[in-house]
């Protein structure tokens, strides 16, 4: 079976499906790949480097895509690219569902099988295939990193002969993957930390990271389904405003990750509470592309407002390009592995068409939204034990 990996097309883009090292091990588990020229060039990959692992590397992405049984892709793919993807050919990408239902139906009319990364099932047994994770992972580092490249001070503080430099003081809002991701970095870089979020199963994790827990005094758990947040009572969220708006105070720089799915992002820092930050300070709102943490973000941008400098990016991951391919394109490793040990052939077909998902694995029916162009999102709800 051929693997293809063509060149992302979306603006503005830095990733790629597949890295070198990976190649080695798609060849291993028995998988020729093709690589369109340039595929890797935004990520400092060569195509030589794709070449001497064992890839193929084609001119177009035509090419690519014509000759791919499966193709690897990190976005989800524009109308020429559906064009292109072979009749029943095999999709492994970002697709989200929900929200795209023209490009499902498509896809479906190509009757593909596809096979979408944000809908890997958040189970233990499939974590190691989370891209949602692994990109989180990344923009909770990379927004310390900005924090502190916009910042005019230390992280860490000192004691020198030219005087005594405070630490600086940080706050992260939400503690999942990226908020506990951004409480490490800042406290690795010497920063006091502190954290809060809805669900109170975090405390923990927050401590071990290296932050301290600042509780909202209002007795009210966050946790809803599935282990993400719910939408919090009025009355908590004005709890909890009272609480952010000490911490705006005090802290120099806050990082916000808070989200619930499906929900536009939680709006917990007001106005009012950047103006309270001392000159100089800064925002890092990751929650920006579902519209913002803070009243004043605007997604995609870097505003300065009281002298506090708000940042907006929607891209963290693709400014660490290397890394954020790397783990990608691992986690399609992983989901490829699983797929061969649970796949059963057909052995009257050919290719693509060889492949049958394995749909009483609850991984693979969670991943795959389309079947040969059966459209099986969204998957049925877990059984409850
Ligand atoms: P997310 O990106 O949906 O949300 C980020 C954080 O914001 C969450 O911790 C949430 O509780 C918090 N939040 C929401 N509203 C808030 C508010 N008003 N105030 C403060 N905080 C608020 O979360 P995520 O990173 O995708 O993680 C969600 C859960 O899934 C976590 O429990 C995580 O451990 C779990 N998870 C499991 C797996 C796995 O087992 N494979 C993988 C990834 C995540």
């Amino acid at each position: 079976l051929v693997i293809g990996v063509p060149r992302e097309t979306f603006p503005g883009e830095t990733r790629v499906a597949t890295v070198p090292e990976v190649v080695q091990k798609l060849i291993k588990q028995g998988y020729a790949i093709a690589v369109e020229t340039g595929a890797g060039a935004a990520s400092n990959i060569s195509d030589d480097e794709y070449r001497e692992a064992g890839a193929e590397i084609l001119g177009s992405a035509a090419e690519v895509w014509s000759k791919a049984d499966i193709v690897f892709k990190l976005r989800g793919p524009n109308e020429e690219e559906v064009g292109l993807l072979k009749d029943g050919g095999t999709l492994v990408s970002y697709i989200w569902p929900a929200q795209n239902p023209q490009l499902m139906e498509k896809l479906a009319a190509k009757k593909a099988t596809v096979l979408a990364m944000d809908s890997v099932p958040r189970i233990s047994r499939a974590q190691k295939m989370d891209a949602l994770s692994s990109q989180a992972n990344i923009a909770g580092y990379r927004a310390v990193i900005e924090a502190a490249n916009a910042f005019g001070r230390f992280f860490t503080g000192q004691i020198t002969a030219a005087g005594k430099v405070p630490p600086a003081k940080v706050f992260v809002i939400g503690a999942g993957v990226a908020g506990l991701a951004a409480i490490g970095t800042a406290a690795n870089l010497g920063a006091i930390v502190r954290a809060n979020d809805t669900r109170k199963e975090v405390a923990d994790q927050i401590i071990s990271m290296g932050g301290e827990f600042i509780a909202v005094d209002y007795e009210e758990d966050g946790a809803g389904t599935g282990g993400y947040a719910k939408v919090m009572s009025e009355e908590f969220q004005k709890a909890q405003r009272e609480t952010f708006a000490q911490q705006a105070k005090e802290v120099d720089i806050i990082i916000t990750t808070a989200l619930i799915p499906g929900k536009p992002a939680p709006k917990l820092i007001t106005a009012e509470m950047v103006q309270s930050m001392k000159p100089g300070s800064v925002i890092v709102d990751l929650a920006a592309e579902q519209g913002g943490n803070c009243e004043l973000t605007v997604p995609g941008e870097v505003t300065t407002v009281h002298g506090v400098t708000i940042i907006g990016y929607k891209d963290l991951p693709t400014r660490l390009a290397k890394t954020a391919s790397t783990l990608y394109a691992t986690n399609l490793f992983r989901l490829s592995e699983d797929l061969i040990k649970t796949k059963s052939v057909d052995p009257a077909g050919e290719g693509a068409a060889a492949i049958k998902m394995n749909m009483e694995d609850e991984v693979v029916r969670g991943t795959t939204v389309i079947d040969q162009g059966n459209v099986t999102w969204p998957p049925p709800a877990p059984k409850l034990s």
